[in-house]
C-alpha cells in the first residue's frame, strides 16, 4: 500500500486513540508568548539540532559557536536524494495532471520515458542513479494507481480533484518556527491536516519523535491551528523500494520533552561554552573531522 494511503488508514485509527486523551493548551505551538513554550533566549535552531546525536550536543557548540559548517557524510547525502527524489516527483506529477494528464497510464507513459529527475538528483549529489530511478518509478506507479482509483471512484473528478484526492498537500511546507525557538525557515516534508510527515534514510531513532513536535510546535504557532500527530516514514531501497511508517500522537510529554531538550540546547549556544568531547566520537558525525583535528 502506498504510504499516504498508509498513513491515512493509521491516522483513521489514531483519531480513536486521540478521542480520550487531551493536549493541554499550554503546550501547543500558538502559547508561544509564555512559558514552557515561550523560547528561553534569542538562539534559534535547526530541526537537526533536536536530532542531533552528539551526548554532549558540542555539535550545537561547534555549529553556533564556532561556526563550523557540518560534512555531509554518506548518509545524509543519499537522505538528501531521497527526499529531492520525492519532492521533484511529487512536483512533477502534479503538474502533469494540471497540463491534461488525468489518468495514471498516461502518468507512467510520460514519466517513464524520461529519467531527467532521478538522473539530475544522482548527477549532482554523486548518489546511485539506480536507488533514484527505483524511488522515482516507485513514486509514479504508486501515485498513477492512486488517480485510477480516484477516477473509478469519483468519475467526473476535474484535475483539481485529482490531485487534491491522490496527492499530498503540501510538500516541503516552509513554516516559520522562531516563535517557538527554531529557524525561521524550517522545510516540513510533508503536511496534511493535523498531521505532519517526515521522510528519513536511515536508522530510527528517538529524537525523530521530537524533531517531529518541534515542526508540530511551530506549525502551531505559524498557522494557529492543532497538529496533533506526526509520521515517520522511514526508506529503504535496494531489490525494492522500502516504507515503514511510524504513526503517534504528538502528545503532551513529547512536547515537554522537546521543550527541555530545545532549552538545553539554547543554553548551551548562549553560554559559549565548550560542553567538550564524549568518550567516543562516532566517524560518521558530521562535525568529525572538527572536533579530531588529525583523525580523519
Ligand atoms: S565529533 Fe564528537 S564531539 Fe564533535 S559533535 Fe560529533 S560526536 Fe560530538
Amino acid at each position: 500500500m502506498f504510504m499516504f494511503a498508509e498513513v491515512e488508514r493509521k491516522l483513521r485509527m489514531m483519531r480513536k486513540v486521540f478521542e480520550s486523551m487531551e493536549i493541554s493548551e499550554d503546550l501547543r505551538g500558538y502559547s508561544w508568548d509564555k512559558p514552557p513554550v515561550e523560547p528561553i533566549n534569542d538562539v534559534r535552531l535547526s530541526i537537526s539540532d533536536i536530532n542531533g546525536f552528539c551526548p554532549t550536543r558540542r555539535d550545537a557548540f561547534v555549529k553556533y559557536v564556532l561556526r563550523e559548517k557540518p560534512r555531509m557524510n554518506q548518509h545524509m547525502v543519499r537522505g538528501l536524494a531521497y527526499h529531492k527524489v520525492i519532492r521533484d516527483t511529487l512536483v512533477a506529477l502534479k503538474k502533469a495532471v494540471y497540463s491534461g494528464t488525468t489518468s495514471g497510464e498516461e502518468l507512467v507513459e510520460l514519466f517513464f520515458s524520461s529519467n531527467e529527475i532521478p538522473e539530475k538528483i544522482s548527477k549532482n549529489l554523486g548518489v546511485d542513479l539506480k536507488e533514484c530511478l527505483k524511488l522515482y518509478r516507485f513514486l509514479v506507479l504508486q501515485i498513477s494507481a492512486r488517480v485510477d482509483e480516484v477516477l473509478s471512484k469519483y468519475p467526473d473528478s476535474d484535475d483539481e480533484n485529482i490531485v487534491g484526492l491522490a496527492l499530498p498537500p503540501f510538500v516541503e511546507k516552509r513554516v516559520d518556527g522562531s516563535l517557538v525557538g527554531l529557524s525561521k525557515h524550517l522545510s516540513v516534508d510533508v503536511f496534511t491536516p493535523h498531521a505532519v510527515l517526515d521522510f528519513k534514510s536511515g536508522y530510527s531513532k528517538e529524537e525523530h519523535m521530537l524533531g517531529l513536535a518541534g515542526y508540530a510546535l511551530a506549525i502551531e504557532a505559524d498557522e494557529e491551528i492543532d497538529v496533533n500527530y506526526g509520521f515517520l516514514i522511514y526508506i529503504r531501497v535496494d531489490k525494492n523500494v522500502h516504507f515503514r511508517h511510524v504513526g503517534f500522537v504528538v502528545g503532551d510529554e513529547l512536547r515537554r520533552e522537546f521543550i527541555e531538550v530545545r532549552d538545553e540546547i539554547a543554553e548551551l549556544v548562549d553560554s559559549g561554552i565548550d560542553p567538550g568531547k564524549p568518550n567516543q566520537c562516532p566517524k560518521f558525525c558530521s562535525y568529525y573531522g572538527v572536533c579530531n583535528e588529525g583523525c580523519d
